[in-house]
């Protein structure tokens, strides 16, 4: 669990990344405009930020260099338009850890996160995180890679990041909605079937059994 400060004065985007962090175990915080975000990550209660760019009072650059400037080394997020990468590969320079341009997906987002936080724990909690074994499955997010009786699969991206909440949530009902949100962020048509397609797809690949269809409502990992 982490303390977690989000600025973002997009209110869509800031709770949609609020629920899915809430969802993961974290405590998140929403703050929507610069000076307010600067004064909160000041405040030394927070273990990573996730920072817009575009904000009200004070653009996120000036936060984070005013946040590097009074000595903080909380890691930050830069959340950006993809039309300006350029800004914030050179923000990057100036004191940020990372960036995602949106629209991103909330398993990216999530997947730099962890890797941010992990730089801050502990060694034993690191090796903890890496590796997910459930069933015949180990999933490894060094790696990426996931491997079924010690034969590793051929997965895409999104593949991996259904099998991860899955692994994540044996046993458990996942609705269509969340594992949209999870998989595919906010910038999705929640009509569409890209869930049960994408579900055929890693059906085929982790065994037909393993993943049962609750119907009406969405899918539920059985690991062997
Ligand atoms: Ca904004």
């Amino acid at each position: 669990m982490a303390r977690i400060l989000i600025v973002e004065d997009e209110q869509r985007i800031a709770s949609f990344v609020a629920k899915g962090l809430r969802a993961e175990g974290h405590q998140p915080t929403v703050v929507a405009d610069g000076p307010g975000g600067l004064d909160a990550a000041l405040s030394g209660r927070f273990d990573l930020m996730v920072l817009d760019i575009g904000l009200p009072g004070m653009n996120g650059f000036e936060v984070l260099d005013q946040l590097r400037s009074q000595g903080s080394r909380m890691p930050v997020i830069i959340l950006t338009a993809r039309d300006s990468v350029t800004d914030t590969v050179a923000a990057l320079d100036s004191g940020a850890d990372d960036y995602m341009a949106k629209p991103f997906r909330f398993a990216e987002l999530l997947a730099r996160v962890r890797l941010r936080l992990r730089t801050t724990d502990a060694p034993d909690a690191r090796a903890r995180d890496e590796v997910l074994r459930v069933g015949g499955l180990e999933l490894d997010r060094r790696t990426r890679r996931i491997m079924i009786n010690a034969e590793v699969l051929d997965l895409s991206a999104r593949e991996f990041a259904l099998a991860e909440i899955f692994m994540l949530n044996p046993g458990q009902v996942l609705t269509r909605e969340q594992l949209l949100d999870h998989v595919w962020g906010y910038d999705f048509d929640p009509g569409s079937n890209v869930v049960d397609v994408y579900v055929g797809y890693l059906r085929k690949k982790v065994g037909n059994t393993t993943i049962a269809t609750v119907r009406g409502v969405g899918y539920r990992f059985e690991p062997a």
